[in-house]
């Protein structure tokens, strides 16, 4: 395949969609493909290049330096050292400047070979599953609604159990995601996937559905940004699955516009909402939530996160030791 290039990038030719391998076709995307084994070099000279790739690459590494500079902003106005009541809120803000960053690297670095592709896909789903699990710590720490908490609903098992269900959905969502690396291109392939995303989100999210149904008695700042990230929530789900507006105009979004693009800036706006509610939620429920707490141990926090992590890398290098026997198993066949 390859053959004449569409243009010269600074990372080499820029190819058409039938010039490179049809497992690295994107939907509707006709031009604007690197070569399927560019160096890391080219990969990192690509991101000034008029690549498919480039847009998907900067919409999650910018924002992950807007984490980190809401991170370093915070700490020094929380103790994160000293003060337990901070340790679920540090372990949220780890990860939302862990999973855009995956994003970017795995965007960046995907077109190096066939097994890189894969495995730089498998961490950017691992990343998602501990975000997923990091918005579960933060929601049961500051964000439970006051009728399960205070036990009027008799909700006590959905209290004392939703970290570790959220644990159980994270380390599924992980596993499928992968499982679906190894399925042949397809609508049902597309559906596993975005199951096993929404299955943890929805999921993480029943407390805060439940005090939009059945608002508190008191009135917290933070029901707003709450009800807003659903909304870009919705809109970064839509555009995935969709397809649009590249479905449309094929040929026309390639470089810019395209949805996995404004995919991701949707979803970069719904947790910057998360998180803007979430510190509300920190700093005004203090007195109300603190006195029903489970997060006072490091394991219930941060200690939890990191077993996730090193649950999820395992499952990465089984995933990653499959693959390889498999391109193994076809080269002797
Ligand atoms: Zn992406």
């Amino acid at each position: 395949m390859l053959g004449m290039s569409v243009s010269t990038g600074l990372s080499g030719p820029i190819y058409y969609a039938h010039q490179v391998p049809e497992h690295f076709h994107e939907h509707y995307i006709l031009r604007g493909y690197r070569h399927p084994k560019s160096s890391v070099t080219q990969c990192l000279l690509s991101v000034f290049d008029p690549t498919n790739e480039t847009l998907n690459i900067w919409t999650h590494f910018l924002p992950t330096w807007y984490f980190v500079y809401v991170v370093y902003h915070l700490w020094w106005s929380i103790d994160f050292t000293n003060d337990v009541y901070s340790w679920p809120l540090l372990s949220y803000l780890l990860v939302c400047c862990a999973f855009p960053l995956a994003s970017a690297v795995a965007h960046l670095f995907n077109v190096m070979s066939d097994c890189a592709r894969h495995v730089c896909f498998f961490l950017d789903y691992s990343a998602l599953s501990l975000f997923s699990f990091g918005v579960a710590l933060i929601y049961r720490a500051y964000c439970f609604p006051s009728h399960i908490l205070s036990n009027t609903t008799g909700c006590t098992w959905f209290k004392d159990h939703y970290v570790n269900l959220a644990a159980i959905t994270a380390i599924l969502c992980t596993f499928i995601s992968c499982e679906t690396r190894f399925m042949k291109p397809s609508a049902a392939r597309k559906a596993i996937r975005l199951g096993a995303f929404a299955i943890p989100y929805l999921f993480d999210s029943i407390p805060i559905f439940y005090r939009i149904l059945f608002p508190d008695v008191n009135e917290w700042s933070a029901e707003y940004l709450h009800k807003r990230q659903f909304l870009f929530a919705l809109v970064a789900a839509f555009l995935y699955a969709s397809h649009l507006p590249e479905r449309l105009l094929p040929g026309i979004f390639d470089i810019i516009g395209h949805s996995h693009q404004l995919f991701h800036v949707s979803s970069i706006l719904a947790v910057m909402d998360q998180l803007q509610a979430v510190l509300l939620d920190f700093k005004e429920r203090r007195s109300f939530v603190e006195p029903c707490w489970q997060s006072r141990e490091f394991s219930n926090s941060l200690g939890y996160l990191l077993n996730i992590f090193v649950i999820n890398s395992i499952i990465i290098m089984i995933f990653t030791i499959r693959l390889l026997y498999l391109k193994h198993k076809m080269k002797c066949t």
